[in-house]
C-alpha cells in the first residue's frame, strides 16, 4: 500500500511550506546594518573597502571590486575581458541567465557549451569542440558550489589566449585543489541575492589577481570616472578634479549592504558547514533509491553547495519531471528547477539559438528539482523533505 498523496488529497508530510532557500539574518548582522546607517558615509564608503579586504582574505585574490549585484559584476568582468562586437565567448548552458546576458550586454556572441552528464558543469571537451579563432573567452560557472574542472579550462584558456571568467555566484567558501575559488580565474564574480549562502539584500563582488584588470574594475563601477592622474588624459593635482576616461555605470554597492555583508562572511564556516551536513544526510538517503541519480562531486572540490538537485530516473517512474515537481510541492517541500537551458527562453530563441545543440542539458532539465537547501534549516526539516522524496517515489515507482 502507497501512501495517497497530498495533490489526490492525502495528509501532506508537514503542515508548513518550506522553499529551496532562505537567508539567515541575525540580531548581530542587524545591528551592523543600523550602526552603518547614522554614519558619515553610507554609500560606497568604509564598509564597503572593508568588505572588499575580507574577499581578498576569504578567497585569498590580490583585489576584489564589490558592486551592486552579480549582475554587474559579470557585466563588469565582460567589458573588462574587452569583448565586444564579432567576438565569441563560451558560456555554460546550464545557468542563470545572467551569465551569458553579460556577454550580449557588450555586443558579443555567447556560444553555449554542453555540460559533463554526471557533474552538471560546463564540459570541458565540449569547450573545445566550439573554439574559433573569433573565440575570446570563456564563463565558466561553479553550478551549485561545486568548482568548474578549472585546471583543464585554464589550460585551454592558454592555449587560445583566452580570458576565464568564473561565475561563482553560487560558490563562495568552495575551495579548488586547496585554493579558494576567486583567486583561480583571470576574474570571478560574486552574487549576494538572498538565496545565495551570504546575502547583503542584493550584492556582487569581482575578485582578480590582475592589478589592469582591478584599475578598470574600478573606474567602470563608478562612470567610467578617475581620480588617478596616471589614468587622465588631462591629468592635474587640482584636488577637486576628476575625469570620465570611458563610459562607465552606477554599479555601487550601500555601506549599509556591505555591513550586513561582512557580518555575514564572519558566519560563512557555519554556513558552508552546515551546508555540507545536509547535502550529505541527502546523499546517503537518495544514495539508496534507484529512481533517484545524486550529483557527482569531483574530488578537486571542496564544495560549499548553493544547490542541491534532485535529478530523477524517469525510466524507473510513471511520472514526468511535472508531476513529480507539483507532488512534491503539495507535500510541503516546495522545489525549483535550476535551469533551463538558457537558449531555450524565448528572447535567445529570436536571436537565432536552437534547441539540440547540448544534449546533456536539455535532458538534464527534463529530469531536475532543486530541493530546500540552507543554513537554518533543521535536522526535522530534513528528514521531512526526505520523507516527502519517498513518499512521491514510492507512490510514481515503476
Ligand atoms: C544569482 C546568479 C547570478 C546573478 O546574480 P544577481 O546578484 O542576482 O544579479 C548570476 N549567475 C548565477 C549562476 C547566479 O546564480
Amino acid at each position: 500500500m502507497t501512501e495517497q498523496l497530498a495533490i489526490f488529497g492525502g495528509t501532506p508530510v508537514r503542515k508548513t511550506k518550506i522553499f529551496y532557500g532562505r537567508q539567515c539574518i541575525e540580531q548581530d548582522d542587524i545591528e551592523a546594518v543600523i550602526a552603518t546607517l547614522t554614519s558619515d558615509l553610507i554609500t560606497c564608503g568604509p564598509k564597503v573597502e572593508e568588505l572588499e579586504g575580507k574577499l581578498c582574505q576569504i578567497t585569498g585574490a590580490k583585489h576584489a571590486v564589490v558592486v551592486s549585484n552579480g549582475t554587474a559584476a559579470l557585466h563588469l568582468a565582460a567589458l573588462t575581458a574587452g569583448f565586444g562586437e564579432g567576438d565569441e565567448v563560451i558560456v555554460s548552458s546550464i545557468t542563470f541567465a545572467a551569465s551569458s546576458n553579460c556577454v550580449l550586454y557588450c555586443g558579443a556572441k555567447p556560444v553555449f557549451a554542453d555540460i559533463d552528464p554526471e557533474t552538471y558543469n560546463i564540459s570541458p571537451a565540449s569547450i573545445r569542440r566550439l573554439i574559433t579563432p573569433r573565440t575570446k573567452g570563456i564563463v565558466a560557472v561553479d553550478f551549485t558550489g561545486q568548482a568548474a574542472e578549472l585546471d583543464e579550462i585554464r589550460a585551454i584558456c592558454r592555449e587560445h589566449n583566452l580570458i576565464l571568467i568564473e561565475d561563482a555566484a553560487h560558490a563562495i567558501g568552495t575551495k579548488y585543489r586547496g585554493q579558494p575559488v576567486g583567486s583561480i580565474a583571470d576574474m570571478t564574480c560574486f552574487s549576494f541575492h538572498p538565496v545565495k549562502t551570504v546575502t547583503g539584500g542584493e550584492g556582487g563582488a569581482i575578485t582578480t589577481n590582475d592589478e589592469g584588470f582591478y584599475r578598470r574594475l574600478m573606474r567602470l563601477r563608478t562612470h567610467g570616472i578617475t581620480r588617478n592622474q596616471e589614468e587622465m588624459v588631462h591629468p592635474t593635482d587640482a584636488a577637486w578634479y576628476n575625469e570620465q576616461v570611458e563610459l562607465g555605470y552606477n554599479y555601487r554597492m550601500t555601506d549599509f549592504q556591505a555591513a550586513l555583508l561582512v557580518s555575514q562572511l564572519r558566519k560563512l564556516p557555519a554556513f558552508s558547514a552546515r551546508r555540507k551536513e545536509i547535502v550529505q544526510r541527502y546523499n546517503e538517503a537518495f544514495a539508496e533509491m534507484p529512481e533517484i541519480i545524486v550529483q557527482k562531486e569531483i574530488p578537486e572540490s571542496d564544495t560549499t553547495r548553493h544547490l542541491y538537485i534532485l535529478r530523477l530516473d524517469l525510466e524507473k517512474l510513471t511520472c514526468d519531471r511535472r508531476q513529480f515537481f507539483d507532488a512534491l510541492y503539495a507535500e510541503n517541500t516546495c522545489p525549483q528547477v535550476h535551469y533551463l537551458p538558457v537558449y531555450y527562453h524565448s528572447y535567445y530563441e529570436k536571436l537565432g539559438y536552437q534547441k539540440g545543440i547540448c544534449p546533456n542539458a536539455e535532458k538534464f532539465y527534463e529530469e531536475v528539482m532543486s530541493i530546500p537547501l540552507y543554513y537554518s534549516l533543521t535536522d526535522e526539516d530534513v528528514e521531512d523533505v526526505i520523507r516527502a522524496v519517498k513518499k512521491v517515489t514510492a507512490y510514481y515507482r515503476r
